[in-house]
């Protein structure tokens, strides 16, 4: 199978491997340096370009990696031509990219999830009123894509009016309204349940967990994500049953009540909160890094899944996890992840790593000499293999150790957060 990847991380690059392993030959617009296939002159995001593509290498089908082209429409593009999109349309992706839309999804079809208060930004007033009645205990969210920035975990009410000074500047010049949510702040370990549905039958993955501060303990900036491993060791049978029955299967049957067909990977962000597990968001798309480590982990054919997915026949087509645990390390440049920090800087080792530890590159580059280069944030995730999750970060620990460049940072904690007691 001739198939079209879109998108350019080192999600996009774990995607292309599983693809490739699976037999099918994958052209990744744009991809980066790292990924075989790329095809660095066309946007994930220009579908003009992409059909025009599709046609020439007689492309059937497109598996979309990042939010940005599912949010601007692509399966709505390609739905009226012989080409099979991998994701959900435009008006099913309103799951992330709206968080007051999904809220209100929630609630509508009775999905665990915290309370929460919505205002648009002319009624300030009204939500500094309500967050002072939470002693300032709340969690602010902007209704829109922020790529992460757009939530503010708050402690006090003077937090909280830092958080709405700072949620103004994300509004885009010429928008002169914006809604946002207020929500209640719940305590508990968060879990990472990513699905493959065709919007009657969801197959999950393994369960995961990713580290998204910056700095170890927890601390530091908010990032794009900094580790991720799998399964998780206290999210069990007697767990995952729970979160099928509060979230997941409310989530199909509310998806089948209002006739919005969904097709793709669907990421359930949840919290084990002393009274059951909350949903905190949907994403509709993989999680990066869960990404990396999700599928170094399945055992199954995850070409055969998209083909089943497309068909209607996912409940004939079994998801198998391998053995043991995965844990993947991301190197970021020194600086990140603030608005600009250097790059350019020459990455050795990554062909000294052990065999079965697999690399997935994110922000490199070749430059002109054609030596490997960082060119953003988060530059590369390591993922390493063990028979379980203790012999697995120590490997992977060793492998990152092998490769180098200048201000290289990474968090040495991945995979390691203390086992939580649930109640
Ligand atoms: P992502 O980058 O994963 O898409 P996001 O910015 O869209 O995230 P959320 O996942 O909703 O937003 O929130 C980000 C983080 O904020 C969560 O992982 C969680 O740690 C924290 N958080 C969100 N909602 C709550 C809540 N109600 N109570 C406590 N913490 C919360």
């Amino acid at each position: 199978t001739n198939l079209v990847l879109l998108g350019s991380g080192a999600r996009e690059h774990a995607l292309a491997w599983k693809l490739t392993q699976d037999g099918a030959r994958v052209h990744v617009l744009p991809g980066n340096a790292g990924i075989p296939g790329s095809v660095p002159g066309i946007s994930a995001t220009d579908f003009p370009a992409i059909q025009q593509f599709c046609q020439e290498h007689e492309v059937k089908l497109i598996v979309v990696g990042p939010e940005a082209p599912l949010a601007a429409g692509v399966a709505d593009y390609f739905a009226e031509t012989d080409i099979r999109v991998f994701g959900p349309r435009k008006e099913a992706a309103v799951l992330e990219s709206s968080k007051v839309w999904s809220k209100n999804f929630m609630r509508r079809h009775g999905v665990a999830t915290g309370r929460s208060w919505t205002f648009r930004s002319d009624q300030l007033d009204q939500a500094r009123a309500t967050a002072a009645e939470q002693g300032g205990h709340v969690v602010l969210k902007y209704d829109g894509l922020a790529a992460g920035k757009g939530v503010w975990v708050c402690s006090s009410v003077a937090e909280f009016e830092q958080a709405l000074q700072e949620m103004k500047a994300l509004n885009p010049a010429g928008h002169d309204w914006y809604s946002f949510l207020v929500e209640e702040k719940l305590a508990g370990p968060e879990i990472s349940i990513i699905g493959i549905t065709d919007g009657k039958t969801m197959r999950l993955l393994a369960p995961s967990q990713d580290h998204k501060q910056l700095h170890a303990g927890d601390l530091g900036p908010n990032t794009g994500g900094m580790g991720a491993y799998c399964p998780v060791p206290f999210a069990d049978d007697n767990v995952l049953a729970s979160i099928r029955e509060a979230i997941i299967e409310p989530t199909l049957s509310g998806l089948r009540t209002e006739g919005l067909p969904f097709l793709g990977f669907l990421y359930f962000g949840i919290m084990l909160t002393p009274a059951g597990p909350k949903l905190l968001e949907y994403n509709v798309r993989l999680g990066d890094p869960e990404a990396q480590v999700l599928l170094a982990s399945l055992g199954s054919s995850l070409l055969e899944v998209i083909q089943g997915t497309l068909n209607g026949r996912l409940a004939e087509v079994g998801v198998r996890q391998k053995q043991g645990a995965f844990v993947g390390v991301v190197l970021a440049s020194g600086g990140y992840p603030a608005a600009q920090f250097p790059t350019g800087f020459a990455i050795e080792g990554v062909e000294a790593v052990s065999p079965g530890t697999l690399v997935f590159q994110g922000g490199t580059k070749r430059n002109e000499a054609g030596q490997l280069v960082t060119s953003g944030g988060r530059v590369l995730t390591v993922v390493a293999h063990g028979h379980d999750l203790d012999l697995a970060v120590e490997h992977a620990y060793a492998e990152v150790k092998k490769i180098t460049f200048q201000d290289a940072y990474y968090r040495t904690d991945i995979g390691q957060r203390p086992t939580p007691q649930l109640v």
